[in-house]
């Protein structure tokens, strides 16, 4: 069967929310994973091997699923012939994932197999308007499909990353965000001129959560918290493979938690917000003046590998007030698993390992308290630039925070 019958099938399989049919349950564990092999299916979706068996007999023959990919943990035990490793055709169409950041927008392309086909993105100066970022996304476009492989008629769903919270009920972006003269903007009213397919649409920190469990840090791991430190602190809070976006797209905003009722007024208008302790902007300010010229958060970590006291303080001040933030989370999610966001993850362990110390200082739960398995670990996020628009793509693969 051609690429368009395929296509016409996987978008209806993919498009519908209740589809609990054995062929809708398998699709969407395809699309969530990449590649499985079919006792893999069996296990994620609770079918009978049997129906599994049937049921991938007919998406094969469709061409919705092929083989291909490789398996993590795939190979059958004992002397059995490794177990074939299946996926969504990636010749049956594309997802896109758009960022939106502060000071450019990035557009990066996948298939249902989650290769990654094309990267490209457009630095824009700060305040840029909606205008102005949907004439940079219809660009990007332009670059990303110039491949003659590639068409945009076989586009599966688009994802948009934002550098604000969104709330997940009318896909607007809310108040307090890093892009303030967006705020009340309706996502899927921007980008619905150059899209005829399903759009999702969520904050930077939640992309950034699945874009590390899909492909980085917390693979293989379902729940998790992820905290972001840059110049802004953020978060989100994953549970069962699900992104926690509150009622009204508020979860996980963990900058926003208020720690010191008299402390400074934060840009979001509460007092104290511990983004004002743990982000890295004073540090930054205090490293620039020390210096005599602008530094930015690269430099002081260099700075401080190289052995630079002043610096190395700057980071451990930081990762400090970030465990304080983060003995909130423990009362809160008690995670097993914390994965450091933003820049200041690539500090490794001169960050993880205050902050380590930190966390045990300010957890209800000391780590003597507990065996080692009930333990929290803390480790780097791989991404930094990219992980919010690689996280759009997952919002599409991974059917999350759907618009309309
Ligand atoms: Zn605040």
């Amino acid at each position: 069967m051609g690429r368009k019958m395929a296509t016409s099938e996987l978008v209806a399989l993919l498009s519908d929310r209740e589809d609990q049919t054995p062929p809708g349950r398998i699709v969407r564990a395809l699309s969530e994973r990449g590649t499985l092999s079919a006792s893999q299916i069996a296990n994620v979706t609770g079918l009978a091997k049997s129906t599994v068996s049937t049921t991938l007999n007919a998406l094969r023959k469709s061409g919705i699923v092929v083989e291909g990919g490789s398996l993590e943990n795939g190979r059958s035990i004992g002397a059995g012939r490794p177990a074939t490793a299946l996926t969504l055709n990636p010749r049956a169409g594309t997802c896109i994932g758009i960022g939106i950041g502060l000071f450019h927008i990035q557009l990066i392309v996948a298939d249902l197999a989650h290769t990654i086909l094309s990267d490209q993105s457009r630095t824009l100066a700060a305040d840029y308007t909606p205008e102005e970022a949907l004439a940079t996304i219809e660009a990007l476009l332009v670059e990303s499909y110039a491949d003659p492989q590639l068409s945009r008629d076989a586009v599966l769903g688009v994802g948009v990353a934002i550098a604000g919270p969104v709330n997940p009920q009318d896909g607007r972006i809310l108040r307090g965000g890093g892009l303030p003269t967006w705020a009340g903007l309706d996502i899927r009213q921007l980008v619905e001129p150059l899209f005829d397919c399903p759009i999702f649409a969520d904050n930077e920190s939640n992309c950034a959560a699945i874009a590390e469990m899909m492909w980085g840090s917390a693979q293989g791991h379902e729940d998790f918290v992820l905290f972001k430190l840059d110049l802004g602190v953020g978060g989100a809070i994953v549970s069962h493979g699900r992104v926690i976006t509150g009622v009204a797209g508020a979860a996980g905003e963990f900058g926003h938690m208020s720690i010191d009722p008299e402390g400074d007024l934060c840009r979001c208008g509460n007092r104290g917000c511990l983004e004002l302790t743990a982000s890295f902007v004073r540090p930054l300010e205090m490293a620039s003046r020390r210096f005599g010229y602008a530094l930015q958060i690269a430099d002081v970590i260099a700075r401080a590998q190289g052995g630079d006291v002043g610096c190395r303080r700057l980071i451990e001040d930081t990762a400090e007030a970030a465990g304080r933030g983060l003995g909130i989370i423990c009362a809160t999610v008690n995670p097993g698993l914390i994965v450091i966001g933003g820049s200041m993850a690539r500090a490794g362990d001169m960050l993880l390992g205050p902050l380590a110390a930190s966390y045990e200082k300010h957890a209800l739960v000391k780590s003597t308290d507990v065996p080692g398995v009930a333990r929290t670990r803390i480790v780097a996020g791989t991404f930094a630039r990219s992980d919010a628009c690689l996280g759009a793509v997952g919002l599409v693969l991974r059917h999350h925070n759907r618009l309309g």
